[in-house]
């Protein structure tokens, strides 16, 4: 019931002339897709449990058969052969072996344009090098292009980030300043040299000038 008055409540949201149409069908798509739900949501959670417990008792009797390893071996088991690009500006789906230095990028999408706003010199990327459809030059070399506006004149000065290695480091990016403190990601990997940071954040953050002004260079 419940339910329903919620169904109508969202109808009655939309235009009159949906609510027409979609009426009657939802309501039945909606009982049949809660039956499915319960099922697979009681099928799921049963094999979970049992899973869990052979494993604990696996790992009980024998623990040797877990891998203790540091992060930086981090290496899935199966790890999908292709990736999925979706353009962020035109929709085209590109496909991408999922470890190469275009399948990163394509992994990385949804997070560089959730985390880019915590730049602090405003910036911009471009991921048309790996879109079918949008890319323009076709040398075969796909970047992943940054436009930044300097922090200080607020000109604007491109960069690349061109390994994966580099696509790794863009987290560094996303420090609060003063810089206290910079998570090297995994244990015994570093993103940076402690010693090359500042210039690393410098030339992502100041146009060639400014960077010249301030002795950062
Ligand atoms: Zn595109
Ligand atoms: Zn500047």
């Amino acid at each position: 019931m419940k339910k329903k008055a919620l169904f109508l409540a969202l109808a009655l949201a939309g235009s009159t002339t949906a609510h027409a149409q979609t009426a009657a069908q939802p309501e039945t798509a909606q009982k049949e897709s809660d039956s499915t739900e319960t099922t697979s949501h009681k099928a799921v959670s049963e094999i979970d449990k049992l899973t869990i417990i052979e494993s604990l008792q696996t790992i009980k009797k024998d623990p040797s058969q877990v891998k203790f390893h540091s992060a930086m071996c981090y290496d899935m088991a199966m790890p999908p052969e292709y990736t999925t690009f979706s353009c962020p500006t035109c929709g085209t789906e590109t496909q991408y072996s999922y470890q190469s230095y275009q399948g990163e990028v394509a992994n990385r999408v949804a997070y560089l344009i959730r985390s880019i706003g915590q730049i602090k010199a405003k910036t911009e990327v471009d991921f048309s090098d790996f879109c079918n459809k949008c890319s323009k030059d076709n040398d075969g070399q796909p970047k992943l292009k940054f436009t930044t506006h300097c922090l200080d004149c607020s000109q604007t000065f491109t960069w690349t980030a061109n390994t994966i290695e580099e696509l790794e480091q863009l987290s560094l990016l996303f420090v609060s300043f003063p810089v206290t403190e910079v998570d090297q990601g995994h244990l015994g990997q570093q993103k940076i040299e402690p010693e090359k940071l500042s210039e690393y954040l410098s030339n992502r953050l100041l146009c060639p000038a400014c960077r010249e002004k301030h002795g950062l260079k």
